[in-house]
């Protein structure tokens, strides 16, 4: 059985509304880690449904959060100022966006739905605003000694007795993570913004009062995730696992949610962590690899596949470089296969949750990605007509489709991320293996120079041409080719040289002449 199928035959109440949701304070553009969560969620939503329950699926965007720290890529004169004001009231490093938190989230929702998650979309600053927080936040605030005392037992955090968990957005300088609430008198709080009550900014100092009502504050993080776990009647969230440590964020919203908020918390399991590695891949930005950044070098399909096909408690660590990628469409195209002759449950599930929308296409001819990427490089080769060979009959429209997608993502791959062997286009500097061209070979490249200076309409005369010069070399004519191919492109075969000599015109005059310059 999928994992997802087996967990969510431990979800309670089958008869019972259901809500899967998912989380995230939208301080910058999300880590590829945070695809894993959006997934995995989506993977359990689309489950529950196929077996039955009565479910829809939630985001939230937590934009009531302080900035609190300054992402690398961003400006820090223009963004030093706003640390320590709520996300959704920072302005958005381009114009058109309502805020800073709205930016960076509509980038990430572009990311998910580009790979098949259609969750609605909550704004947590318009559930304080709408004022959907309002009783809970006066629950909390009533319960701050059993909150205080929660924090104590569970996470052995000792909270001073004047903590409150609630934080107001300061009139004054418009932050909240420079605020503290000292003391709550059932109607009022009553609060200060200090100088110092953090190092990433600083508070102004204003002292007041003011109703804990609407967008006036917020409730500190730990106890406002549990707080839309009620306000939103959340009955399945996951979490990655540094949120699940024992006396964590997870275990502390559990208690809190129970013996505060007085209901049941969401079933959740924690996710394991999906790392993208490799050289390409750790950005020298600093800020590791964007949730985009994935979704720009394999397709939806295969990032779903990657974190479907992985237990929900094992890291998915994927370094794109070298033949991973190729594999990882072996796989696929397997799993596609299990799925239409319905010989492997598991992996055909798998498949089945890989879909971008909806069901699987019926049963098609799937072109390999590695045969792909070669044929690619082979301008002489019409790839229609390729594969047609290959699958015994005419490509259907949907199989024409599947083998330009696969195109599309053979050239990405093959520009950035495939190992020298898989490349056949001339590369910037001439091969190293172009050195050991014999004194022949030479001549034979200078009489292809010549044959280069002339125009040609027509890659068959220029590659009739090719075979006179060697004849007149008196050379096999497989010593004259690989002198062609050794000097464009390292090896000792390639796609036919005059196709490839008038596709790469420019770069193959210049790496001629590099290699038969002795002459
Ligand atoms: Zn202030």
């Amino acid at each position: 059985m999928h994992w997802a199928d087996e967990l969510i035959t431990k979800i309670p109440h089958r008869q019972a509304r259901h809500r899967v949701d998912d989380m995230k304070t939208v301080s910058g553009m999300p880590h590829v880690g945070s695809l894993r969560a959006i997934v995995t969620h989506d993977i359990l939503y689309r489950a529950m449904r196929k077996a039955g329950f009565k479910v829809d699926f939630t985001y939230v965007f937590n934009d009531m959060d302080p900035m609190d720290g300054l992402p690398v890529y961003l400006p820090e004169a223009k963004y030093r100022q706003h640390m320590g004001k709520p996300l959704y009231q920072i302005p958005a490093p381009e114009p058109g966006y309502a805020s800073f938190g709205e930016y960076y989230a509509l980038k990430y929702q572009a990311a998910f739905n580009k790979i098949g998650c259609h969750p609605k979309i909550i704004w947590s600053h318009e559930l304080y605003a709408k004022g959907q927080m309002d009783e809970l936040v006066r629950i909390a605030l009533d319960n701050t000694d059993k909150i205080r005392r929660i924090y104590s037992q569970v996470a052995k955090q000792t909270k001073p007795d004047d903590w409150h968990p609630y934080q107001v957005i300061c009139p004054q300088c418009g932050k909240v993570g420079t605020t503290i609430v000292t003391a709550w008198d059932g109607k009022y709080v009553t609060y200060e913004c200090r100088a110092n009550l953090v190092q990433w900014a600083q508070g102004c100092g204003h002292e007041a009062r003011v109703e804990p009502v609407g967008e006036n504050g917020k409730l500190m993080w730990k106890v406002d995730w549990p707080a839309h776990w009620k306000a939103l009647q959340i009955t399945v969230e996951c979490a990655g696992k540094d949120h699940f440590s024992a006396g964590g964020s997870r275990d502390l919203g559990v208690h809190i949610c129970q013996e505060v908020f007085g209901v049941k918390p969401p079933t959740g399991w924690l996710h394991e962590f999906f790392l993208v590695g490799g050289k390409k891949m750790s950005s020298s930005k600093g800020a590791g690899v964007g949730a985009d950044e994935i979704t720009s070098i394999i397709p939806p399909e295969l990032i779903r596949f990657l974190i479907a096909r992985t237990p929900i408690r094992k890291a998915v660590n994927f370094d794109p470089e070298g033949m991973s990628i190729p594999d990882l469409y072996d796989a696929y195209d397997q799993a596609a296969q299990a799925y239409w002759d319905k010989s492997d449950e598991k992996m055909a599930r798998t498949f089945e949750l890989s879909q971008v929308s909806g069901q699987p296409a019926k049963k098609h001819f799937l072109p390999r990605f590695r045969d792909v990427a070669t044929v690619v490089q082979y301008p002489e080769i019409d790839n229609y007509v390729r594969f047609a060979q290959v699958k015994g009959a005419a490509l259907t429209e949907l199989e024409k489709n599947v083998l330009e997608d696969r195109v599309k993502y053979a050239q990405i791959w093959l520009d950035g991320y495939s190992p020298a062997e898989a490349v056949f286009k001339p590369a910037d500097k001439l091969p190293q293996a172009a050195g050991q061209l014999t004194e022949l070979q030479q001549d034979y490249l200078r009489q292809v120079r010549l044959l280069l200076t002339q125009e040609w309409k027509e890659p068959e005369e220029l590659q009739q041409a090719l075979y006179d010069a060697a004849k007149k070399l008196q050379m096999p004519t497989e010593q004259a080719f690989g002198a062609i191919y050794l000097t464009l492109i390292g090896k000792t075969h390639g796609p036919r040289a005059a196709w490839l000599l008038l596709e790469h015109l420019s770069k193959a005059k210049k790496l001629l002449k590099e290699a038969s310059a002795g002459g």
